[in-house]
Order: C-alpha cells, then structure tokens, then sequence
C-alpha cells in the first residue's frame, strides 16, 4: 500500500537539497542512498562527462518476481528550475507550496518520491511484479541534457514511462510539441540625432515589425 505520509515526507525531504540543473550531486547521493536502503544497488552512469555537470544519471534494477512479463522503465528527473537552495515547504488546505524565496521543486520530485515509494510499496507487500528499471535523470529543464548524453545501452526495459507531467492518476501523455529555437540578429543602422535624423534605422522597430508579421504563434491548433 501506498503510505500518503511517508510519501509526502520523502517529498519535503526531496525537495529540501538543492539541485539545480547541472549540480545535481546532492540529490543523486541522496536518491542512491534511498535507494540502497531499498535493498537495491543504484549505479551512476557517465552522462556528465557529456552534459559538464556534477553527476550523472542514476540509474537501479528491481529484479521482478514473474518470469517473461515485460520490463518496465520509469524515469523522473532530479533537477529544479532555480532557485532551488534552502527550500522551505509551507502547507496549506493541504497543498505544498515554497515559501516564495524559492521553486518547490514539485517538478519533478513529485516523480521521484512517487518511484521510491512505489517500490517501497512493492517490497512490503510481496506484489508480484516484473522486472523495473528506474532512471533518475540529470538536467531536464535546460535541454534534457541528461537523456540527450545517456548511453542507451543501459535501458534494459521493453516499455519506459517518463513521471513528468501533471494529471490525474492514470491519464497518460504520449504525444508533446517539439521546440524550435531560431535566433535572429537585427542590425539598425546609426545615424546623427540633430544633423540627419532620418537617415537612423531603429533595429528594435524593424525586430518589432518582423515579428508582428508571423502568420501564428502561441497556440497553433488542438495540438499544437
Ligand atoms: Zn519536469
């Protein structure tokens, strides 16, 4: 059975070590640490040789207890958008929230605490499982870094689920938008403020321009 206390409780503690994209050391110590205390032998792969952060991604193998069924992945990721140093969880009406200095980092401990516990639960309850891969992962929130730099080689699972979205409780993502980033440089063009005024270019006004002439932007359709 899930255990809502000891689950909320590992999420304060969770969230309570910074971890910001880059330098998530301290939280990769403590997962692993949980980890082992589940029986468990968590092992870091090699994915910050790559990403030039403080760790890499952590990876455990739950062995399962029915033969043939289908290995299962699940990955969350240990980096919060910044500030992450010294938060400080205040409940209210039974929601968490920071106390404003910082992000909560709910994103995505959420997925963190909910894998440890899942497994905690498995383990004390004798379900019958097949066998689980985790994945905790480095450097979401600036580009995926830590999937991107990942030597897949380590994925031993027929089927992953990536716990990183909001929702209700078995509603499932499969499809996101993809992400372009163009960069533009606009030149102006310098002109003399009292003799010749006119003959200036304002790089700004023609960005300005430029941009108020896209066909669309925000959201495009349904899905998009
Ligand atoms: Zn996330």
């Amino acid at each position: 059975m899930i255990n809502k206390t000891r689950l909320i409780d590992e999420f304060i503690e969770l969230v309570s070590v910074p971890c910001p994209s880059k330098d998530e050391k301290q939280e990769a110590e403590l997962i692993m640490a949980k980890l082992r205390e589940l029986g468990l032998e968590p092992e870091m792969d090699k994915a910050h040789e790559k990403t030039g952060g403080t760790c890499g991604n952590v990876w455990a193998y739950v062995k399962g207890t029915v033969p043939n069924a289908p290995k299962l992945l699940f990955e969350a990721h240990m980096d919060s958008v910044a500030p992450t140093t010294g938060t400080k969880v205040v409940r209210k009406n039974g929601v968490l929230y920071s106390d404003g200095t910082t992000t909560l980092g709910g994103d995505d401990k959420v997925g963190v605490a909910a894998m440890l516990e899942a497994v905690r639960a498995l383990k004390e309850d004798g379900v019958a499982h097949g066998d689980v891969q985790l994945c905790f992962t480095v450097s979401e929130e600036i580009g995926c870094l830590g999937v991107v730099s990942m030597d897949q080689s380590w994925i031993k699972a027929d089927y992953g689920y990536c716990m990183d979205i909001g929702g209700a409780p078995g509603e499932i993502t499969y499809a996101a938008p993809k992400l372009y980033d163009i960069y533009v440089t606009v030149k102006g063009k310098a002109a003399h403020a009292g003799i010749a005024p006119e003959e200036g270019v304002n790089a700004i006004m023609l960005a300005a321009d430029a941009l108020s002439k896209l066909p669309a932007y925000g959201r495009l359709d349904s899905e998009t």
